[in-house]
């Protein structure tokens, strides 16, 4: 039986494995375009390789934004305890961090290329390098062979790992999206995920750099509908917005920002309450505190105990605009102006513009329909002999090593169930 695997990433090297570990009679090959395998895994968790979650795989579940049912079968069957045990007999030891991320112990996220690379020539598989897949062929609605770069070749078995859109320059251009379609399969729309957020505010220029901790968000639109509520840590970057809270706010609201047909769209605002530990009584005690102690000073220098100093210029420029005289001293501001203080520190908002591209996106929201794949098998309801692993599929998760362990395991499932006879 000869199985071509489209795409050398986490899916594909895991399909790999799983098919000639359980078929060791087939011809298994691999077939990847760049000059090495799992380019984008050098990238992930900033270089060090966040592989996996040690959550119970139970739990894995609700951190998945999009189809996470479609997992069950993929997740059970290999578990984040599985790769971790496959990883450590082939040369790469494993750590958990705070948050339940495992990464290799040498802190980089090569040594889990290796480590697969190793044991898949090991096994046997044969990988072709700086081979572009151009098409799949069929016949009587099984698949027969592949058009690569250097020529076609008949094939019994085949699966698309070649991953979604998100930072083409790893090699994932969408290719396998264009393989389902023409093999009649549906593809729904894709947006960048896990990315940043940006803002039409002027003042965002001023506070690039900064980072808040716990802080607060509430994503609304313009009735007020809450789309995200979260705590957490947010960075300020060139035209917007980043860090945990920020990437995760976008996995729930991309679609809302890029649907292609606009009357989905939705104008959404980020409400960020910058003090979420101080009930509104105990803010307002902080507030006259602070005043006791500036109270020779202008309202507009009485805030450096309560603010960082970078965010002072725009928190007061915001004051004024809502008609404060941040030039009054602070002996005489009055309650009034403190419910505006208070106000503003419980809503300092942002309008979102729009979030970043694919280019900077972690992973790819939408893709194959999980509709036209059996979930117990990975293989296409329409084109028997056809399968798919990874994020090609329409199913993405959160941070924390959940798109690893679902490119792994989905790979795993498609691997195993093409090498049946
Ligand atoms: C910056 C960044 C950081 C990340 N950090 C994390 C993290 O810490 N933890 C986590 O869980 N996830 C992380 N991710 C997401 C994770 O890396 C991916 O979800 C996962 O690697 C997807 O694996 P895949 O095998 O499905 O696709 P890919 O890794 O994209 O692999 C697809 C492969 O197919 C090849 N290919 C495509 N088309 C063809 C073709 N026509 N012919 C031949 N080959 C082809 C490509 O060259 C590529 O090598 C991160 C992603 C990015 C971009």
């Amino acid at each position: 039986m000869k199985i071509y695997i489209i795409g050398g990433g986490a899916a594909g090297m895991l399909a790999a494995i799983a098919a000639k570990e359980s078929n060791p009679d087939a011809e298994v090959h691999l077939i990847e375009k760049n000059d090495k395998l799992g380019k984008k895994i050098f990238i992930t968790g900033k270089g060090r390789g966040n592989m996996t979650n040690s959550l119970y795989i139970d739990e894995f579940f609700k951190n998945y934004v999009t189809n996470p049912r479609f997992l069950y079968s993929a997740l059970y069957d290999f578990t984040n305890q599985d790769i971790i045990d496959l990883l450590e007999k082939n040369g790469c030891n494993t750590k958990t961090e705070r948050g339940g991320r495992v990464f290799p112990v040498s802190d980089h996220a090569y040594s889990i290329t290796d480590a697969l690379k190793h044991y898949i020539k090991k096994l046997g598989v044969e990988i072709h390098y700086k081979t572009e897949v151009r098409g799949i062929r069929y016949k009587n609605g099984s698949v027969c062979g592949i058009d690569t770069c250097y020529g076609n070749y008949t094939a019994d078995r085949i699966i698309v790992a070649t991953g979604g859109l998100s930072y083409p320059s790893t090699g994932s251009t969408g290719d396998g999206y264009r393989f389902a379609k023409e093999a009649g399969m549906t593809v729904t729309e894709t947006y960048p995920s896990l990315v940043c957020l940006n803002v039409h505010e002027n003042d965002i220029y001023r506070l690039k750099g900064l980072t808040l901790k716990n802080i607060k968000i509430n994503i609304t639109d313009d009735d007020g509908k809450s789309y995200y509520k979260d705590f957490g840590d947010m960075d300020f970057i060139e035209e917007g917005l980043r860090g945990p809270v920020i990437i995760s706010a976008s996995a729930v609201i991309t679609k809302y920002l890029n649907a292609s047909d606009h009357s989905k769209r939705k104008i959404l605002t980020v409400h960020i309450d910058l003090k979420p530990a101080l009930t509104d009584e105990q803010l307002d005690e902080r507030i006259l505190r602070d005043f006791k102690e500036f109270r020779n000073k202008e309202l507009r220098n009485a805030f450096s105990n309560l603010l960082p100093s970078q965010l002072i210029p725009a928190f007061i420029a915001r004051l004024e605009r809502r008609g404060v005289d941040i030039n009054k001293k602070v002996t005489e501001v009055d309650r009034n102006a403190r419910k505006q203080i208070l106000s503003l520190l419980r809503d300092f908002e942002f309008t979102i513009s729009g979030t970043g591209s694919f280019k900077e996106a972690i992973v790819t929201q939408g893709g194959v329909s999980v509709k036209d794949i059996n979930p117990k098998t990975m293989e296409s309801k329409k084109v028997s002999g056809l399968y798919f692993a990874g994020e090609v599929i329409d199913v993405d998760g959160y941070t924390g090593g959940f798109n690893m362990q679902m490119a792994f395991s989905t790979g795993h499932l498609a691997g195993l169930s093409a090498a049946q006879e």
